[in-house]
């Protein structure tokens, strides 16, 4: 399947961030940034979503929630690990209810936490990379761990 991509709808998951990736992602969004005019959003159901996006290291009690969002999301789609304990190698990453974050992230944003204009960067070089076209194959719920 082939889908025409030129924006990206993102569904957000704290799981179990200490809320500094949250701050930033609120300022994407915000007047400064404004994520919206370059075609990216932030929306409240994973049915209206292209996109997981996860902060935090994944913790036990996130993890089943995390994994039923990305199931409600429609295929295609990818996961976004934004800072560096999603990405595996944050502050929390060894605490003793952490899964380190996303192991198959398709974009990650590092950062501790990430800043919103690199943040922008990352997510535009991203979905220019895809030259229109999106053939990202479905993935399965266990892929975004
Ligand atoms: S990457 Fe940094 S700011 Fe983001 S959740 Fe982890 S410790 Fe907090």
């Amino acid at each position: 399947m082939v889908k025409a991509v030129r924006s990206l709808t993102i569904r957000h998951v704290d799981a179990g961030s200490c809320n500094g990736c949250e701050q930033e992602l609120t300022a994407l969004t915000g007047p400064d940034y404004d994520l919206q005019r370059y075609g990216l959003d932030i929306v409240a159901s994973p049915r209206h979503a292209d996109a997981l996006l996860v902060t935090g290291p994944v913790t036990d009690t996130m993890f089943l929630p995390m994994l039923r969002v990305w199931e409600a999301i429609p295929a295609p789609k990818v996961a976004i690990a934004f800072g560096d304990c999603a990405a595996g190698c944050g502050a929390f990453q060894h605490c003793y209810a952490s899964h380190q974050g996303l192991a198959a992230a398709d974009i990650v944003v590092r950062g501790c936490p990430p800043e919103p204009g690199e943040a922008l960067e990352v997510l535009r070089r991203w979905l220019a990379s895809l030259h229109g076209g999106w053939n990202a194959p479905p993935r399965s719920a266990g892929d975004a761990k």
